[in-house]
C-alpha cells in the first residue's frame, strides 16, 4: 500500500502540469521540482537578495540568516552533528574535487593507495586518478559482480597498511543496486583509511545517516533530490576538515590577511570561498522540508513498489537483458538494460518519439560498461512521482522497438 497520494504529489510539480503526456524517466540525471521548491527560491530572489556575511544591513544579515539555517537542515537530514560540517559546492562533482584536492594533500603521498569501484560515475573517479598521478599514489579497483554487487572478501584483499582513502559508490547510476556501506567504512577504520560516500543517487532513495554509517565524508547534488542545479554539499567530519587545506582561495574565506600573511576562516567558510549560491541553498532546504513533510521513508516505499513493478514487467519484454541483478530488489528505481540487436540510441530514440524520455549511452561509467563487456545501454530511472501508468506505456513501447527497426520477433 502506498502511502503516498500519487494525485496530490503531482499536481505539486509545475512539469506535470505542462507536460501531461512526457512520460519522464530520466530521473537519475536529474530530478524534477516541486512548487514549494521552485518558488522558495523566486521569493529570495524576488525580495531577499543581498550577498551574506559582507553586509552589517538588514538584508545582508538576513541573507546570511537564511543561509545558515538551510546548512543546518542539511546537517539534521544527514544526521551530522554540527552544521559546520556541511561545505555549500556546485555539485556532488566539485565536492569529490574538493575532497581530492584537500584531503589528498594531507594523507596521501607517494606509494599510498587509493580504492575506487570500477562501477564509479566518472565524478568518483577522475578526481581519485588524478590526485593518484599527481602523487605517484596508485589507484586499485574493487571489482563488481554481473549483479552489481561489491563483494566484501575482494574489497578485503585490497585494503592494506598503504589504504588511505576509500571512495564508494551509495548507489551506483547504473545498477540501481544500494551498497552495504556501513561494512565498507568500518572496514577502511580498521585499515586507519577514510571513507568517502558518493551519494548523488542514494542521498534521497536510502535513509542518511553519517554517524550510524561511520561515514567520514558525504557528497551528493540537490538537484537529484528535488532540489536545484548549481548547488551540492559535503559533509566532512569537523576534526579532518579542520586539517585540510583549502580548495579555492578568495572572499570570505580568511580570517586575516596582510601583504605576506593570511590566516583562514573557521568551517565553513573556509572552504566556501567568493560569494555563495543563497537561493539555491534555499531551494535545496525547501526540497528536504517536502521531503521531511511527504516522509523520506514513505518515498523509499512508494518508490520500491513501483520499481518492483517496473523490473517484473520489464522482464515480460522480449530479447530485453537486464544489465546487473535479476531480482527486482537489487534494483532501486534503476533499471539499466539492452535490446537484442539495437542501438541504444535507436532505442532512446523511438521512446523520444513517444514522448518517454529515457537514457542512452554510458550514463558517465565508461569504465563499467567496458567491464561489463557493452558500448553502451538504456536507462530507464524512477521516481514516487511516476506511475504504474506510465510504466506500462513504456513497456508497450519496449516491446515495439524491435519490430520497428526491421525484426519480425
Ligand atoms: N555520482 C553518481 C553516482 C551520479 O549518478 C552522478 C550524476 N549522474 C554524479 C556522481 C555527479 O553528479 P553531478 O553531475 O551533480 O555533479
Amino acid at each position: 500500500k502506498n502511502l503516498i497520494d500519487i494525485n496530490k504529489v503531482r499536481d505539486s510539480f509545475p512539469f506535470f502540469e505542462k507536460y501531461k503526456n512526457l512520460i519522464y524517466f530520466d530521473n537519475a540525471a536529474t530530478s524534477q521540482r516541486p512548487k514549494c521548491v521552485i518558488d522558495a527560491m523566486n521569493e529570495y530572489d524576488f525580495f531577499h537578495n543581498a550577498n551574506p556575511y559582507r553586509g552589517i544591513y538588514d538584508l545582508s544579515v538576513d541573507a546570511t540568516e537564511r543561509y545558515e539555517n538551510a546548512r543546518k537542515k542539511v546537517a539534521t537530514f544527514i544526521g551530522a552533528t554540527k552544521a559546520s560540517e556541511i561545505i555549500f559546492t556546485r555539485n556532488t562533482t566539485e565536492s569529490i574535487n574538493l575532497l581530492s584536492h584537500s584531503l589528498g594533500e594531507i594523507c596521501i603521498n607517494e606509494g599510498d593507495e587509493i580504492i575506487i569501484s570500477i562501477a564509479e560515475h566518472h565524478s568518483n573517479m577522475l578526481p581519485w586518478r588524478t590526485l593518484a598521478k599527481r602523487k605517484n599514489a596508485t589507484i586499485k579497483y574493487l571489482e563488481c559482480t554481473d549483479e552489481g554487487e561489491f563483494l566484501l572478501d575482494d574489497y578485503k584483499n585490497l585494503l592494506s597498511e598503504k589504504t588511505k582513502i576509500i571512495a564508494l559508490t551509495g548507489m551506483s547510476n547504473v545498477f540501481g543496486r544500494v551498497t552495504d556501506i556501513k561494512k565498507f567504512a568500518t572496514l577502511a577504520h580498521e585499515h586507519g583509511a577514510y571513507f568517502v560516500l558518493d551519494a548523488a543517487q542514494s542521498a534521497l532513495h536510502t535513509i542518511n545517516d553519517v554517524k550510524a554509517n561511520d561515514i567520514d565524508f558525504m557528497c551528493f547534488s540537490g538537484h537529484k533530490m528535488l532540489g536545484p542545479m548549481g548547488i551540492g554539499v559535503l559533509y566532512g567530519r569537523e576534526e579532518i576538515l579542520d586539517r585540510m587545506p583549502p580548495f579555492l582561495y578568495g572572499g570570505e574565506m580568511i580570517e586575516y590577511v596582510s601583504r605576506e600573511d593570511v590566516s583562514f576562516a573557521e568551517l565553513p567558510n573556509k572552504f566556501e570561498a567568493g560569494t555563495v549560491n543563497v537561493s539555491g541553498v534555499v531551494g535545496l532546504a525547501k526540497a528536504i522540508e517536502y521531503i521531511k513533510d511527504l516522509g523520506q521513508e514513505h518515498i523509499i516505499e512508494a518508490e520500491k513498489n513501483l520499481s518492483d513493478y517496473a523490473f517484473a514487467e520489464i522482464m515480460k519484454v522480449p530479447h530485453i537483458q537486464i544489465i546487473g541483478g535479476k531480482k527486482a530488489d537489487e534494483h532501486r528505481g534503476i533499471i539499466s538494460f539492452s535490446i537484442d540487436d539495437v542501438h541504444s540510441h535507436d532505442v532512446a530514440a523511438i521512446c523520444a518519439s513517444e514522448g518517454i524520455a529515457i537514457r542512452a549511452g554510458h550514463h558517465c561509467a565508461a569504465p563499467l560498461h567496458q567491464h561489463l563487456g557493452l558500448n553502451s545501454s538504456n536507462r530507464i530511472s524512477l521516481m514516487f512521482y511516476n506511475t504504474r501508468e506510465e510504466v506500462d506505456r513504456c513497456m508497450e513501447v519496449l516491446a515495439r522497438v524491435r519490430r520497428l527497426m526491421g525484426y519480425n520477433d
